[in-house]
């Protein structure tokens, strides 16, 4: 069971929560059932799930509100939206709240899982894939491009640069980098030239002559990837 599988499901109507949720285990998910709009952001804080599966009727408030509440907290979780209105201004409303797709009941539990799948492949894609200005990096093809230019880098190279990109504009010590790049936990004088070697060759690398620096040095700190300093 891997951390894509969780699948919260916010429905009140506790026979439909109840056989959509042994769909949903039978399929291979992890379900957690939520019945209330307070229930759901109570679930939302302690363990986020992978996808959200929403009722729009809720008896203590709108399914609106809890999705304006994740989209404020979680820009990327998808969120399906099940309402019983067949009215067009609620699915509009829905998707313009930041809904990524809806279903009106009664639907296909068929339908359901297909929706679902699509919603997780789309979000495993953005985890996957990650940007820093006019960088993109590929995580599973280990691919690295800068304004389509792809940057011819060595295994070690990339694994530098895929690290820098994941800390988000973070300072990266050379500690942590000798830590989550060479694998190398105990305290080696050599390794902060290995390093300084590697930055630069990297640095050599993603910016030719005339493109914006991406790669920092912070004097006295260590080394962040972003567009502005
Ligand atoms: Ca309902």
């Amino acid at each position: 069971m891997n951390m894509n599988s969780r699948i919260l499901l916010v429905e009140d109507d506790k026979n439909l929560a109840a056989s959509l949720s042994k769909g949903l285990v039978e399929a291979g998910y992890v379900c957690i059932v939520a019945g209330t709009v307070s229930e759901t952001k109570s679930l939302l804080y302690d363990e986020p799930p992978a996808l959200v599966l929403l009722d729009m009727g809720l008896p203590d408030g709108d399914g609106s509100e809890l999705l304006h509440f994740i989209r404020e907290t979680n820009a990327e979780l998808p969120v399906i939206i099940t309402t019983a209105r067949s009215g067009v201004s609620d699915r509009v409303g829905g998707l313009e709240g930041g809904a990524d797709d809806y279903l009106v009941k009664p639907y296909a539990f068929e339908e359901l899982l297909a929706r679902i799948r699509i919603q997780l492949r789309h979000s495993d894609r953005v985890r996957l894939q990650r940007a820093v200005g006019d960088l993109t990096i590929d995580l599973p093809s280990r691919n690295a491009s800068r304004a389509g230019r792809l940057l011819d880098l060595t295994p070690r190279e990339f694994d530098l640069l895929a690290y820098l990109v994941s800390l988000r504009g973070e300072v990266a010590t050379r500690q942590m980098l000798q830590e989550h790049v060479w694998n190398v936990r105990s305290a080696m004088a050599s390794m902060a030239n290995v390093i300084d070697v590697h930055i630069s060759r990297l640095r050599q690398k993603l910016e030719v002559p005339g493109e914006a620096p991406l790669l920092h040095t912070v004097r006295g700190v260590g080394f962040v990837l972003k567009e502005d300093v």
